[in-house]
């Protein structure tokens, strides 16, 4: 009977025939011997992660994976990447992503990354603890130029549009509400002020004074997207009862972990691109296992690769997962080794696609079907069949004997 689990997302693994590969996937042409031995061992199939005829983004592919109602608790990106920055977040709390920009006298955009060169630390102190008409502003530096920005306060609401036009030499626009509701109106109109008062304070920071006498475009506007409200989310360990650790470089990852309250470790070499240190993860992530029921282990290049339409890439960036893969060859009988993706990355599309994506679920007792390789087109033939992201939780819980009945 398993005890533990490992759970391998390989971000955007899936594709579809390529010319250059004799018509095969990135996948099925990569030599993926330790893959292909686990999927002999294997229940095997083809996987929707938020059901046919839908094309994933990461985030919410994620919450489905990992076992939670997408409708009660995705309420967008706000929320997620606030928590991974390390605003600690209450329930009513609304929730939005900053991008630092440079606007001109007439308020148009001129760079859409601005201070992506010092990050957007020294910026975004300026507007932390700012308070508005009795709403508070809590603002945090993200990656490069990125920033998460969390309102507090009565009467708040997430159904207000974005100030971001995201496209350079735009004019940004007016925050305005998407319903009817005097919340949705009140929240618009604090966040127009917000927004008005950061740029007034931007404007004036030495920061700035300097990058302009150095002939460079000031961060003198802070953009806003992705507004969502926070309605509190049970622990992973309180949603199934098991402990969890997050392996994973790339920092959107870390965040959905930290708001399902995993334990989330800062992995030496993990940088979340191609370069990453598998291996390291991968150690880390056997380390884990000592003392946690539960691990997540994310990798995101293969849709970094996916996205730049880089197929040899891509098969190249599977085989580095491939042969690190080999530390887990040979994993105590007690534990449940589950490889799968959030979703398909077509080098084609170059963006994800709703194409379905495989997965396994590896180890002693697992009713394996023999399959000779993981890929696209053989898991079709698993026993497994087709699921659906929101499934796999409960199949891992259920082959860890830990479901419970239904009915009586
Ligand atoms: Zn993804």
């Amino acid at each position: 009977m398993f005890k533990r689990a490992i759970l391998v997302i390989i971000d955007g693994l899936g594709d579809r025939p390529i010319d250059e590969f004799a018509g095969l996937t990135p996948l099925e042409f990569a030599d993926t011997p330790n893959m292909d031995k686990f999927a002999r061992l294997s229940e095997c199939g083809m996987m929707y992660p938020l059901g046919r005829g839908k094309r994933p983004a990461s985030d919410i592919a994620h919450l489905a994976i990992l076992g939670y109602d997408i409708e009660t608790y995705y309420t967008g990106r706000g929320p997620i990447e606030a928590t991974g920055l390390g605003i600690e977040m209450k329930e009513g709390d609304i929730a939005l992503r900053g991008n630092l920009a440079s606007v001109d006298n007439e308020m148009v955009i001129k760079d859409r990354r601005a201070g992506r060169g010092s990050g957007s630390a020294p910026f975004v102190k300026e507007l932390d603890g700012l308070e508005i008409e009795g709403v508070h502003f809590f603002v945090k530096p993200g990656a490069a130029h990125r920033a998460g920005i969390v309102m507090r306060g009565k009467n708040l609401s997430d159904a207000v549009s974005d100030s971001d036009p995201n496209e350079p030499n735009k004019p940004v626009q007016t925050v305005s509400p998407t319903d009817d509701s005097k919340e949705a109106k009140f929240t618009a109109e604090i966040l127009n002020k917000f927004i008005a008062t950061s740029h007034e304070i931007l404007q004036g920071l030495k920061l700035n004074e300097f990058l302009r006498q150095d002939g460079k475009l000031p961060a003198n506007y802070l953009l806003t997207r992705w507004a969502g409200k926070y309605n509190g989310v049970p622990t992973f360990k309180e949603q199934h009862g098991l402990s969890a650790s997050c392996i994973a470089g790339a920092w959107l990852y870390k965040g959905i972990a930290k708001y399902l309250g995993m334990r989330v470790l800062n992995i030496p070499g993990a940088t979340g691109m191609a370069n990453t240190d598998l291996e390291m993860k991968f150690k880390i992530a056997l380390g884990q296992l000592e003392t946690q029921d539960f691990v997540f282990i994310h990798i995101k290049a293969a849709d970094s690769l996916g996205k730049d339409g880089n197929p040899q890439g891509k098969k190249a960036f599977i085989e580095k997962i491939d042969h690190a893969m080999k530390l887990f060859q040979r994993l105590p009988d007690d534990v449940l080794f589950v490889i799968t993706a959030d979703h398909s990355t077509p080098c084609e599309l170059r963006a994800h696609s709703a194409d379905p994506v495989p997965i396994m679920f590896c180890g002693k007792g697992v009713r394996a079907g023999k399959l000779d390789a993981f890929s696209e087109r053989t898991c079709i033939n698993g026993t497994l069949g087709r699921i659906e992201g929101k499934d796999i939780m409960p199949h891992i819980l259920n082959l860890m004997g830990r479901l419970p009945l239904t009915g009586s």
